[in-house]
């Protein structure tokens, strides 16, 4: 079982800001002249051949009826349901436009509503956009394919989870981040271990195949002990899978984050003790350690494909589904489609604007050059598998990475990971600092090395 070695010293000599690599390049590469015309042809392009890859469909639903002040999502905060009705209409419209490009005999086998909060829309609106969906798209049948939704637990309704789960949704994924209620006060998210664990068991009772619990360290007036005791709850529940995100605070770039004082905040040292907390209990009770910040009970089909060497990674994070070509609907939804990046436009008004006039709202995007797609096999390989083989990449690898490999050196130095000819292998204390080995891959970080984009490892 994938487990890591948390060392202290090291944690904290590679403490820089990094990408965390959902994908490469990063979205930061993105480029506002690969628009629609590049999208419609990729697509097009993307069905031809024996046998074209599966979809994977990704929808962004941003209406919350709250602001969470931590947050860094796209999402729009208002009580004003008429908003999300109108946005419904668009985004159906996206479908039938998307549908329309995809040959219909390929097979949708991952699908997932993201936020946001998804439950901010009525029952009959979730059953209306699967409708659109089935209409437009293929889905595999089976409990196979993963058909995921977030859940915020205070915005489930007595017939939501039965509705999702007729839906054919098999996966949910609850935001809980923290049960102590200072820091639930503080951030502006009172929600009860009660309303969470009714969550879980109803979900478990009707037959949803994994949950998943998110939660984050570094929040205001979280101590050891606070941690400590969410950290036991958690583990009660027994989630499948368990998330825990370094809160990252960028009042510049996330506005609602200027509400939280940072005297109240953990220092840097202090939050390196709750990680090590989360690690170190998680562990005991028998989580695996998937990478960068993900956790699963070794039943999970996340910590068997570790262990069968077929983890994936994309946009919500990692994944069973290898080589789909990733669909993003509703705005700011990013797609991946024939190892292209494309992203929608990330307001309301400039969403409905393009679907109004019958187009597709893709706002920017990457068509990646040879070397960035040998990169992204790099650092999904690493990221995924912590090694690499020399011989899986058809370039003479110590000559063309010369200047990377010697950068290595001084990780192995410090014990991230062993280099010989055949290739690299990361330790066990070099897994929680994945992303500072797959930088050393990463052509465009020093054009962004001076920008705070990034969140750091603690
Ligand atoms: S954290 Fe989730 S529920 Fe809270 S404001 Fe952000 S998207 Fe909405």
């Amino acid at each position: 079982m994938a487990q890591i070695a948390f060392d202290r010293a090291l944690i904290e000599k590679y403490d820089v800001a990094g990408p965390r690599y959902t994908s490469y390049p990063t979205a930061l590469q993105f480029d506002p002249g690969v628009g629609e015309t590049d999208y419609r042809r990729i697509a097009c392009e993307s069905n031809v051949g024996v046998t074209p890859p599966d979809l994977s469909l990704y929808f962004h639903l941003p209406f919350c009826a709250r602001l969470c002040y931590y947050c860094a999502c796209t999402k729009v905060v208002t009580r004003d349901r008429e908003l999300a009705a109108t946005y419904l209409d668009r985004l159906v419209r996206e479908v039938e436009l998307q549908g329309a490009l995809y040959d219909r005999r390929r097979r949708v086998t991952q699908l997932h509503w993201g936020g946001g909060t998804p439950t901010y829309f009525s029952e009959a609106q979730m059953r209306r956009l699967m409708t659109a969906t089935d209409c437009c798209f293929t889905r595999a049948e089976g409990d196979a394919a993963e058909f995921g939704i977030e859940l915020d637990p205070r915005e489930v309704r007595p017939e939501t989870l039965a509705t999702l789960r007729a839906l054919g949704f098999n996966r949910v994924s609850l935001g809980v981040q923290d049960f102590d209620p200072a820091v639930q006060k503080a951030v502006n998210r009172i929600q009860s271990v009660a309303q969470t664990e009714h969550v879980v068991d109803e979900a478990r009772a009707l037959g949803f195949r994994s949950v998943s619990v998110d939660l984050i360290y570094g929040l205001p007036f979280q101590t050891p002990a606070t941690v400590a005791a969410t950290i036991a709850k958690v583990v009660t529940l027994a989630p499948d899978r368990i998330s825990i995100y370094n809160y990252a605070h960028l009042p510049d770039r996330f506005p609602p984050q200027r509400r939280l004082d940072p005297a109240s905040m953990p220092s840097p040292a202090a939050k390196l003790d709750l990680l090590q907390l989360c690690i170190d209990r998680f562990g005991e009770a028998g989580y695996a350690y998937i990478g960068m910040d993900h956790f699963a009970l070794p039943t999970d089909d996340l910590a068997k494909a570790q262990r069968d060497g077929a983890l994936y990674r994309n946009f919500q994070g990692y994944s069973t589904h290898a080589d789909c070509d990733l669909v993003g609907l509703g705005m700011s939804a990013i797609g991946t489609v024939g190892g292209s990046f494309f992203q929608n436009t990330k307001t309301l008004d400039a969403y409905g604007a393009a679907l109004d006039a019958g187009r597709l709202p893709t706002e920017r995007g990457l068509v990646p050059d040879a070397e960035d797609r040998l990169r992204r096999a790099i650092i999904m390989q690493l990221i995924c598998r912590f090694e690499l083989d020399f011989a899986d990449f058809d370039v003479d690898f110590a000559a063309a990475f010369a200047p990377e490999l010697r950068r290595l050196e001084a990780m192995a130095h410090d014990g991230l990971l062993t280099i010989d000819g055949a290739g690299i292998r990361v330790t066990d204390k070099g897994r929680f600092l994945i992303r500072n080995v797959c930088m050393v891959f990463d052509r465009y970080l020093g054009a962004n090395r001076d920008r705070p984009r990034f969140s750091r490892a603690i």
